[in-house]
């Protein structure tokens, strides 16, 4: 009898210990769960937190850009044409005017202070702007399409005051302007507007490093001078679209040149 009951006992011991040894399995097992799902949560959140910043995702098909007819086979060729003036991705450098020179976009759009831009453009412009805003910075804008005539003009007082050779450093020739697409514009703030100091004020620096997230590019960066044919201009911003500009900074691509295989272009044809 008494073995019987230290069998008993014996018996009830180990399954208590069994059940017990279970038990801290099974806690084990969910705790070890949860630590992925924690972090999964915060992945989510900090994704949520930094798309708050992204403007709203906008197809270049609707951004005004023209497909480009060109070699489709090549798997190299821009998805839009760099030749086509009205195209977001249309490149203009000292070897390469607007055809026609004396182009003229049609839908532009006001950026505020007597600006205008093309309407794809604007509107991205202005989110940067709302931006920067909620980010204790003001930015506005200085100059965005200039027409033909106009380039004229403002060329022809850098001749007059640098003279022609210098003035074709300064200022593009009439059909040589980015600002005459619709697509460049010149920004300012912190009390810096079109000059060099720009890039060292806070919203210089925010406009640095945040033009890609909208779309712009700084189109004439410090060092590429050889490539763009432009000094640093850390005020002039060129919309291309996110998914270019996304790309580009993904990749480390500073010029358009370098980003279509383009020559390099630091001089007016002789
Ligand atoms: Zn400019």
């Amino acid at each position: 009898v008494r073995l019987t009951r230290r069998g008993r006992l014996l018996v009830t011991l180990t399954t208590v210990t069994v059940l017990v040894l279970l038990a801290l399995a099974v806690t084990a097992l969910l705790s070890g769960r949860s630590h992925p799902t924690a972090a999964r949560a915060a992945d989510r959140s900090a994704v949520g937190g930094s798309s708050g910043r992204t403007p709203s995702s906008r197809s270049p098909a609707t951004a005004g850009g023209s497909a480009a007819p060109s070699t489709p086979s090549s798997p190299a060729a821009p998805q839009y044409s760099i030749s086509d003036p009205t195209s977001i991705w249309v490149v203009v450098n000292k070897l390469r005017p607007l055809q026609p020179k004396t182009y003229v976009p049609a839908d532009l759009a006001s950026v505020g202070d007597g600006q205008v831009m093309r309407a794809p453009a604007a509107g991205a412009l202005l989110s940067m702007f709302a931006a920067a805003e909620s980010d204790g910075l003001s930015i506005h804008a200085d100059s965005g399409y200039r027409s033909y005539t106009y380039q004229v003009s403002v060329h022809d007082r850098a001749a007059a005051t640098l003279g022609a050779v210098a003035a074709d450093g300064a200022s593009a020739l009439p059909g040589y302007s980015e600002h005459q697409t619709g697509w460049a514009v010149d920004v300012g703030g912190d009390g810096c507007d079109i000059a060099v100091c720009f890039g060292s004020t806070p919203a210089g620096r925010w406009v640095a490093a945040n033009a890609w997230r909208f779309g712009f590019l700084v189109r004439y960066p410090a060092g590429e001078e050889a490539i763009t044919g432009y000094e640093y201009e850390p005020w002039h911003i060129r919309y291309v679209g996110t998914e270019l500009s996304t790309r580009m900074h993904d990749a480390g691509v500073l010029t358009l040149e370098q980003e279509f295989g383009l020559p390099p272009a630091p001089n007016y044809p002789s």
